[in-house]
């Protein structure tokens, strides 16, 4: 048995996720579809940064710094309708995503992908392309 401690990988990814309650609705589809009309949704978006493990830390990034990041924008999205937060006058998961992605990045550079999950089977995920 060996007695020396498990050697901090060189990197890794982590994923932190959080929830927030919101109303919305797409004006750019048609009058027919349902996502028309004002509805609300429990969106969950996960948050995930890559790089190199801190030899000392052993983190890629604390999840304290990575909720510390979005809690601000967590503040202008909960119980909101999210079609007056400007940037999101058309707030599908793809425009979601990349407008956390815009906000999150400046903050956390190892920021390597945004989810926003609508329900829990369907999410549009952004990387900054
Ligand atoms: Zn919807």
């Amino acid at each position: 048995m060996s007695s020396s401690a498990t050697p901090v990988p060189r990197r890794a990814r982590i994923t932190q996720g959080f929830t927030f309650e919101a109303a919305h609705f797409l004006p750019h589809v048609p009058e027919t579809h349902r996502c028309r009309r004002m509805h609300g949704h429990s969106y969950r978006v996960d948050l995930t940064l890559e790089g190199p493990v801190d030899a000392v830390t052993g983190f890629v990034v604390d999840f304290f710094d990575v909720e510390a990041a979005f809690g601000p924008l967590l503040k202008q999205l909960d119980h909101y309708c999210l079609n007056d937060v400007e940037g999101l006058e058309n707030p599908t998961a793809e425009i979601i995503a990349a407008w956390i992605w815009d906000r999150v990045k400046p903050v956390l550079p190892l920021l390597s992908s945004v989810r926003v999950y609508e329900t829990p089977f369907s999410f549009a995920e952004f990387d900054g392309d």
